[in-house]
């Protein structure tokens, strides 16, 4: 038999609405420059993403400017933030949305997930934070206080079950921004459970935290990176660097590296150049 997670909206709300972080993208309702903040907010820490979302959504504030933009351009602005992929299936989103949907995004889960690169989780924030819908958002904070108040390891099914079941109603946007603050300011991989409005009931807490702890493994907790020194991710970032400012000859970088972001389409070659995608 599986118990849900002992959480009291009410007593949340009541920690978490008058200290509620400051974010930008906190202050829009806007469907683009909401997927934007979420798609930058992946495996990126905030204060690296508010200046580049800043200047991202300054030269393409809707769907219909980005798709007007060359990738190479989409990209061009990502430098600094790693995992370009994103880039580009933000700079497909919006052209899909400019030919499918008069250039607005859809609100609905289902055409949401049909997007380039969106999955579960962006589609979900998107409608908590775009439309306010009641919607469980399950990001790596969220998961981390499900399973530990639960006790035990959750699976992505009942992860998510356990979200949505929480929701008051009519709070989707509120409810989830304020668990969000919970799992980042106090729920931490290290937790500051005497502050927690949760510890009484909090199963994890209240059984004298036994290991293992139970957000190690669970649904939607993400997993330390690997060191990004060394990686094939900083040499791929060199690359994507230095053909920002103009060509470059092809054998001035490792032919493997240079081999695996044509294939992901974030490189072009040209005769024995490489140039970002026109
Ligand atoms: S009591 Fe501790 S472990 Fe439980 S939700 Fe609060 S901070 Fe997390």
């Amino acid at each position: 038999m599986t118990r849900e997670p002992p959480i009291d909206p009410g007593q949340v709300l009541a920690w978490g609405v008058p200290r509620m972080r400051e974010f930008p993208w906190r202050r829009t309702r806007d469907p683009w420059k909401v997927l934007v903040s979420e798609v930058m907010l992946q495996q990126t820490r905030v204060d690296r993403v508010i200046p580049k979302w800043t200047a991202f959504l300054a030269a393409f504030p809707t769907p219909s400017a980005c798709a007007d933009a060359s990738l190479g351009d989409v990209l061009r602005l990502w430098q600094g933030l790693g995992y370009p992929r994103r880039a580009k299936n933000l700079h497909a989103t919006a052209v899909e949305v400019v030919s499918t949907n008069r250039g607005r995004l859809p609100d609905s889960l289902d055409a949401l997930l049909a997007l380039p690169g969106i999955g579960p989780y962006t589609a979900r924030a998107v409608l908590a934070f775009a439309f306010e819908r009641d919607v469980g958002v399950v990001d790596t904070n969220i998961a981390r206080i499900l399973a530990r108040t639960a006790g035990e390891r959750l699976t992505p099914r009942r992860a998510q079950a356990a979200a949505d079941e929480l929701v008051p109603v009519g709070e989707g946007w509120t409810w989830n921004q304020v668990l969000m603050d919970l799992g980042a300011v106090l729920c931490r991989p290290r937790p500051t459970c005497d502050e927690c409005p949760l510890s009484s009931t909090c199963a994890w807490a209240v059984a004298g935290h036994p290991g293992p702890d139970p957000a190690v493994g669970s649904a939607g907790v993400s997993v330390a990176q690997a060191p990004f020194e060394g990686s094939d991710r900083q040499r791929r970032g060199k690359v994507l660097a230095a053909l920002s400012g103009a060509p470059c000859a092809a054998d001035a970088f490792d032919a493997a590296i240079v081999d695996s972001l044509v294939r992901d389409g974030l490189i072009e070659r040209d005769g024995d150049q490489l140039l970002l995608p026109r």
